[in-house]
């Protein structure tokens, strides 16, 4: 072993016979193993006396390429004092004592590093072992295991020379377990393995039981860095960092005979979380056996008939570290001749569902608070568990391509490449809506589709935000699509598909799979998470709204527990098909008149959907935005209508031209360059004054129905979206004031109670808006952050077509994450907080929301909930992982 410049500090902890040096809190330092082996060493548990290296040799090892100087002399005087608590002597020829090398990181990774099990074997000491355990069996099966190991893990013989020579000796006794062979087929075999080892490196398999465990140890050490610890580190955001701790251990035999053997277990059921132990385990065996899936194991009731004392203290002492660490145990044991020894405890790794039990069941067990329950749990994760999820078998099947995670849960459908054909297809079966991007006129083929899945857009393109809305699986800029529209082809990837073929989604992962996959279905009701979300409700001090546009959305938002509607976009209600063709009559007009009566047609529409809304919402309260998008989003492309236009010239048909060529100027005439920034928001209603009237009588009328008519009060907030100053807000206030007293007045003209009230609030979506919040708060008595736009407006990426430059950005790490995924906390946060505090500034009773896509995320919440906002508001599928975010 190389050693360069010593470290100061102390680098090797000991642990047996009831002592310990570390102990359970120590992860960082010894591993989860290495500090769980030395808690349970501190608590009398039978656990073989060893010692830890810690992750500081690791990270000296990985910076250097060698351990540090008089590293190796403190492993041995390590070992010396092993030899001293358990009696034996490394390299003893007559009772020789043999280790195991463990790696173990401060976080689980289960079975990305090397373990080397049986050190100090050699010709030797194996002839002592036999003797000394009375059978050659055990001493000769003990030393091909170390072989093997050692020769494919330190030197990197590859694993099917020794497999082969194994399956040969199986062969040649008739028999399919290696525990089966006679002793001669075993000697044999660790002959085979000594050759194999020398004919691939042109090295004997080493003698000497302390260059063994050198070597063992540095290779160890090493395997931080192979392939599939770094995959696993990526997979799981594991700083590379971290580094292994290596734990030394002297050896219990599982392999001894039938009295012995070896299991793993957890001390509930990991995917139900059932309050059961869950084990298994294999007689006259060593731990890599039940691992490798050679034979098949026991279940722990066998354990139970067959040495029921020995289960009788699993059990006690499983227990007691489940309730000693309060928290699930997945446990590894050995049997050695009859004596139960614990080889390693930790937290063990669980599905969303049995996580969400067993923290619920824990605090009712009084073993944790609520408060830790609910901290227990990744809101992320409770995705698993309300939306539909592909089985586990998609792990076999095709990836054609992976996108961006716009909405969770699983599609399963046949490929419809437009709105109309997803609309028509449905009619025969589930459809997934494959389209370069969506627009506010396929809502109803997105309504169609089980999924959606986007060449184009992010995490807040119209696709992504109405597919949450809806509660679908979406997937949004997944580039490697393109769409032959004429011949209703397309090519995902690698493979060249067409309308009408099978493909599943999986919008929690992003990826897309080709073929029909299975689903499982959703929990949504599951009751411990019904528990948990009542919990967290009672301790958050920040709500959870929902966005929801329609009756059918408000009965979702209602259902998943929002308490109350923080965004209603009224535009959404525009596009149902019996409004359209009103809408379209309104932005066509030419003179104020023929608008407002168009509009006039378009008032009962809207005040029946508020009134529906108000209805499911009561009591709770509905904040309602002013119309937002350009009015060339109601309109078809002009492209469409200009090939209209062709097809009735050629049918001579002058009328109709007419009608198209005007429909064309129209549109050209509301074409902007940068839609986004133009004539949207408040700007509408600053021009177009009427459209905002009609809007807030159809609010305050439909108040004033529900209030007559069925007793509920409803006291309507008014959104205004997209204001970037004082006189903006201040202006559009006063209309809003003068159009409610003239409905108050045609309320008590009728002899009807006039309004209950309405209050008037403002969106904060742009950065000049952030920036004066103080004097825009003179005139609202709420505001909500839409931070879509205010992200898209503070970078100056557009929100639908930033996707060419922003991957690269992220590969790059030029920028850390997607900021329309999770809050900007450097630049977008602190607009938001300036903005808050000259808000509260001026008005300390204002309410503050937050209603961009960000308030469903819950890291994003988390940022928000530390500015103070009182609620957050998000599509009815985010809710219940926005909830328990909220209270954590
Ligand atoms: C926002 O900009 O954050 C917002 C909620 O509005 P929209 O997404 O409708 O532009
Ligand atoms: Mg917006």
């Amino acid at each position: 072993m190389k050693t360069s410049q010593a470290l100061a500090t102390k680098t090797i902890y000991r642990f047996g016979n009831g002592f310990a040096e570390g102990n359970g809190r120590m992860a960082s330092l010894l591993g989860g193993k290495g500090a769980g082996l030395a808690e349970m060493t501190l608590h009398g548990i039978p656990v073989p006396a060893g010692f830890t290296i810690s992750t500081d040799i690791c990270r000296h090892y990985l910076e250097h390429g060698a351990t540090p100087e008089g590293f190796p002399e403190e492993v041995d005087a390590a070992l010396a004092w092993l030899e001293e608590q358990t009696g034996k002597r490394f390299g003893d020829p007559a009772d020789p004592l043999l280790l195991s090398v463990r790696s173990g990181a401060p976080v689980s990774m289960p079975g990305m590093m090397d373990t080397i099990l049986n050190i100090g074997l050699n010709d030797v000491t194996a002839e002592g072992l036999a003797k000394r355990s009375g059978s050659e069996f055990f001493a000769q099966d003990s030393y091909r295991r170390l072989m093997q190991m050692f020769g494919a893990v330190v030197l990197h013989v590859p694993k099917a020379a020794f497999d082969d020579i194994l399956e040969r000796a199986r062969l040649l006794e008739g028999t399919e377990r290696d525990c089966d062979l006679s002793v001669g087929a075993l000697k044999a075999v660790v002959e085979g393995y000594a050759a194999a080892i020398e004919a691939a490196t042109g090295r004997v398999f080493p003698q000497s039981p302390r260059q063994q465990l050198m070597d063992a140890i540095e290779c160890v050490l090493a395997s931080w860095n192979n392939d599939r610890a770094k995959f696993y580190r990526k997979l799981n955001n594991i700083g590379d960092e971290l580094g292994t701790a290596v734990t030394v251990q002297a050896m219990v035999f599982g392999n001894l005979g039938q009295n012995s053997g070896t299991g793993v277990g957890f001390t509930r059921d990991p995917s139900t979380g059932e309050r059961v132990m869950f084990a298994e385990f294999l007689i006259a065996a060593q731990g890599e056996d039940v691992v490798a899936g050679t034979r098949t194991p026991l279940s722990i009731s066998d354990l139970r008939d067959r040495m029921p004392e020995v289960y009788a203290q699993l059990d006690e002492v499983t227990s007691y570290l489940e309730e000693h660490f309060k928290d699930v145990q997945d446990f590894e044991f050995t049997i050695e001749d009859g004596r139960l020894y614990l080889l390693q405890t930790r937290s063990a790794k669980r599905t969303a569902l049995a996580a969400v039990k067993i923290a619920v069941d824990m605090a009712n067990e009084g073993l944790i608070s609520r408060g830790e329950a609910l901290a227990r749990i990744d809101p992320a994760s409770i995705d698993e568990i309300v939306s539909p999820q592909l089985d586990h078998a998609a792990g076999d099947a095709i990836v054609l391509a992976q996108g961006i995670s716009a909405s969770a849960g699983a599609a399963v459908g046949r490929i419809a490449l437009s709105a109309a054909q997803a609309v028509s297809m449905a009619k025969t079966g589930p459809v997934v809506l494959v389209t370069e991007e969506t627009t506010a006129e396929d809502i109803h083929g997105m309504a169609a589709a089980e999924g959606l899945l986007t060449a184009r857009g992010g995490a807040t393109s119209h696709a992504a935000v109405v597919a949450r809305g809806m509660g679908k699986c979406c997937i949004t800029g997944a580039r490697a699509i393109t769409i032959d529209h004429a011949r209703e082809t397309l090519r995902i990837g690698a493979e060249d598909l067409k309308a009408g073929d099978w493909i599943s989604l999986d919008g929690g992962a992003g990826i897309i799979y080709k073929g029909r996959l299975a689903t499982r279905k959703p929990d949504a009701e599951n009751a411990s998470l019904q528990t948990l979300l009542e919990w967290a409700q009672s301790l958050s001090d920040c709500d959870v709204r929902a966005n929801a546009d329609t009756p059918e959305d408000a009965k979702s938002a209602r259902k998943a527990g929002a308490i109350g509607i923080g965004l209603c976009r009224t535009e959404h209600m525009f596009f149902a098909n019996d409004r359209l063709e009103l809408v379209r009559k309104m932005i066509l007009a030419s003179t104020k008149e023929e608008r407002v009566a168009a509009l006039k047609s378009i008032l009962p529409i809207q005040q029946r959907d508020f009134e529906a809304i108000f209805l499911t919402m009561a009591p709770l309260p509905v904040t309602i935005r002013l119309l937002d998008p350009p009015l060339h989003e109601f309109l078809p492309a002009a492209d469409d209508v200009k090939a209209e236009h062709l097809a009735a010239r050629r049918d001579q048909n002058a009328e109709r031209c007419l009608i198209l060529e005007s429909l064309v100027k129209r549109i050209e005439s509301l074409t902007e360059t940068n839609p986004m920034m133009g004539h949207r928001g408040c700007r509408l209603s600053l021009t177009y004054p009427e459209i905002l009237e009609m809007q807030i009588r159809a609010i305050l009328q439909a108040a004033a129905t529900v209030s007559r008519t069925h007793g509920t009060l409803q006291i309507p907030e008014i959104m205004v979206p997209l204001v970037a100053s004082e006189q903006e807000i201040a202006t559009i206030a006063d209309l809003i004031h003068a159009t409610a007293a003239q409905v108050d007045r045609e309320l008590v003209e009728a002899g009807l109670p006039c309004l209950d009230g309405y209050r008037v609030g403002t969106m904060i979506e742009l950065p000049r808006a952030a920036l004066c919040a103080r004097a825009i708060a003179k005139h609202v008595s709420f505001v909500s952050f839409g931070t879509n736009d205010l992200t898209q407006m503070t970078f100056g990426f557009s929100r639908d077509d930033c996707r060419s430059f922003l991957n690269t950005y992220l590969e790059q790490k030029i920028l850390a994450h997607d900021p329309f995924a999770s809050i900007d906390e450097e630049g977008v946060g602190q607009l938001i907080k300036m903005a808050i505090a000259g808000l509260r500034s001026e008005n300390p009773a204002i309410k503050i929301g937050v209603c961009g896509e960000h308030a469903g995320d819950p890291k994003s919440i988390k940022f928000f909930k530390s500015l103070g906002v009182d609620y957050v508001s998000c599509s009815s599928s985010r809710i219940p992982a926005a909830r328990l975010a909220c209270a954590t």
